[in-house]
Formats: C-alpha cells, structure tokens, sequence
C-alpha cells in the first residue's frame, strides 16, 4: 500500500553492526530496524535458538503451557524487576495492554500522556501519541479523555490529572518526539505525583528498553518503578514480539487479555537467546562505554549546524539546524545508516555491538555530511 517513504536500498544480509545490500555493498547500520537489532544481526544464539525450537514446536496456544515461555517469563520478571508479564507482539500491542490493564485494575478511563510523545500506531496506542500527522486523519480517538502536557514538566501532569484518570504513560526518554531526555528529577516527582493521586504509571520503554540505554531499562537510570512498563523492540534479537510487565496485585483477570501469537514458542526462543546474549557479551556495559565515546566524538565535531548531540548509551540524537533528509541521504551513499526523526533530529541507534572502529567511521561520514 506504499504507506513506507522507503529509501533506494534492497537490503539482503546482515551480521553485527553490517548490512549488505544486492550488490555486496556494505553499511554500519546505525537504524538497527530502529532500536531493534540490539545484539546485532543475526546473532548467532540467536538463529541457533530460533532454528532449534523451529525443528520442536512452531505454535501452539495459549489455551496451552509451554516451558520456553514460562522460561521467558521468569527471565523477564528478573530483568525488569517487576512481578508478572503478559507478552504480545509488537509495541503497540503492548500500549494497547497497559492501558487496558490500567483501566480495568483503576476503574478509570482518562490518560495523561506527553506532547512529541509516539507509542503506536493502533487506535488505542494513537489515542496517547502526539503528533498530528499521525493521529489527525484517524480521530476521534477511543480515548477521548487524553490530556497532553509538556514533557519533562510534573507539575503540569499535576494539573491535568483528574478524578477519572486511570494512568500517567510517558518514555523516559522520547524517541520518535527528537531523542528528548527529561530533567534527572522528572521522572521521580511524576511518580510521587501519581502515588499522592492514586493515579498508575505506565513507562513505554518500546524504545528505551533492553540494553539501548546503557541499562537493561532505562528507568533504572531514573531510579523510578513504574507500576506497568511495555516492551517490544529489541525483546526478541529482531524476532518480533512485545510485552508488559507489571508490579504484584497489578494484573489482568482470567479472559480479560489474549493474543494468539502472543509468548509464541519462536518468539521466546529468540527473546531468552537475546537476554543471555545481552548477558554474556556485556552489551549493556558497551551500550554505556560506545555510547560516551560515539556522543564525545559527535560533540568533537567542527560543525556549527548542529544545535545538540544528546542521548543515553546508544540512543543519540544530533539535532541539526535544518531538516535531516539530506544527511540521510549522503550517509547512505557513503556506507552509514541513520535515520531522520521529528524532521531535525538524526537518530543514532545502533547494534550495541558496534565497534569504536565502526564509530569513528560514522561520525568521519556524518561530519563530512
Ligand atoms: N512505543 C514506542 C516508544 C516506540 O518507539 C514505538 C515504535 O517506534 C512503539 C511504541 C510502537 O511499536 P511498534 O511499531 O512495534 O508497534
């Protein structure tokens, strides 16, 4: 349905930070699907996982247990930190579980949500992202009773929170919204916010989530607990899959969610490889270290047209003074992938096992961009 505004490129393998297209020309692959191929493309444990339970079992359904999905759950409940998870399938799967999960356990039906903020593209998850070109040719939205305010200001979640507010959802860090990174203490007055009101909160860290910041998730960084946080992304190595995962007595009741893919044997398979390869290769500790240095060399840059480089571990944004697409294209003849978000910002995502070598190469072709 030409609904992509796709770029030149007919990709065909990748291993690592590289992908290779028809013609064997390589580029460093700073999109990774967007945030996705954390561990790099076609991680080894990863395709062994996902061919090995392909031989087993493929599907079953949730009308059934399977001991890789419980396997998933335990890892999960230990990674997050949190009590009991419900796995889906993609990102917006996942907002569509929090907020329903909010409004049933609340009782309440409202949201309070961030301006530039993107969790989705359902109409559920759309109700609560921001941005006009992706929410105006599809309203009204379900949820009507959306209030949108300003990011990195809590006593404006203050204010627009009413009696009927079932949950407060924010990312932690913005990443559709510019690469957006709040003030050190947002996140923890928004959560005295919504303890003192009785209001839940939910972190969408779709984005944030899985080693992209430097931790297993970025609200650690904040010293915050949501009471609900949604997964997808990086979840599964690049297979697909989503989930929620929340604190004890915060729970769907028997037949108030499903999902026939949802936990499917393929995804855990894929997801339980990516943990342990997260683990074991210390990426969250080359998320942290890569990200300094790539962020030092950008900031190293003799360019007076960019406003900022901001991020945490290797979530980047360069902001620019003028839109992005131009750089998107020269990289990409010289051998980088990036991506343009909110027109200005160029977002830097990439594999977290990308090389210093890898960076250097980056930053010499954006600098020359
Ligand atoms: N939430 C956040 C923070 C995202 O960045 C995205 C996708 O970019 C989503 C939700 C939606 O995820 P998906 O495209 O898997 O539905």
């Amino acid at each position: 349905m030409q609904t992509y505004g796709r770029q030149p490129l007919l990709l065909s393998k990748g291993k690592g930070a590289i992908v290779q297209d028809i013609y064997g020309k390589e580029y460093i692959d700073c999109v990774a699907g967007i945030a996705v191929n954390n561990v790099g493309h076609c991680h080894s444990k990863v395709v062994g996982a996902i061919k090995e339970q392909a031989e087993k079992l493929i599907h079953v359904s949730n009308l059934y247990y399977t001991e890789i999905q419980a396997e998933l759950a335990e890892s999960l409940v230990s990674v997050t930190g949190m009590e009991r998870v419900f796995f889906c399938n993609s990102g917006a799967e996942a907002v569509e579980a929090a907020m329903k999960l909010a409004r049933v356990v609340s009782g309440k039906s409202a949201f309070v949500a961030a301006e530039h903020s993107f969790h989705g593209r359902t109409i559920g998850a759309l109700s609560v992202t921001h941005k006009n070109m992706y929410r105006d040719p599809f309203m009204p939205p379900v949820s009507s009773e959306t209030t949108f305010v300003p990011y990195s200001d809590a006593e404006a979640i203050r204010q627009a929170i009413s009696g009927n507010t079932a949950a407060v959802i924010l990312e932690p860090i913005q990443g559709e919204g510019g690469v957006n990174i709040p003030g050190s203490e947002y996140l923890k007055e928004v959560r005295e916010i919504c303890d003192e009101t009785g209001t839940l909160l939910i972190f969408d860290e779709v984005q944030t989530g899985f080693g992209r910041t430097g931790t297993w998730f970025c609200k650690e960084q904040f010293g915050v607990e949501p009471d609900i946080m949604g997964m997808a992304k990086a979840i599964g190595g690049g297979f697909p899959m989503g989930a929620i995962a929340a604190t004890e007595g915060i729970s769907f009741e028997r037949g108030q969610h499903a999902s026939t893919f949802g936990g499917g044997p393929l995804a855990c398979a894929a997801a339980l490889a990516s943990i342990e390869a997260i683990e074991e290769e210390k990426l969250l500790k080359n998320s942290k270290e890569m990200g300094a240095y790539f962020m030092e060399k950008l900031r190293n840059m003799e360019r007076n047209d960019v406003v900022e480089v901001r991020g945490k571990g290797l979530m980047i944004g360069v902001e620019i003074k003028y839109p992005c697409g131009k750089f998107v294209d020269f990289a990409r003849e010289h051998g980088v992938l990036v991506n343009c978000t909110s027109e200005s910002v160029l977002r830097l995502v990439p594999p977290l096992v990308i090389t210093k070598e890898q960076i250097d190469t980056v930053v010499d072709v954006l600098e020359q961009a």
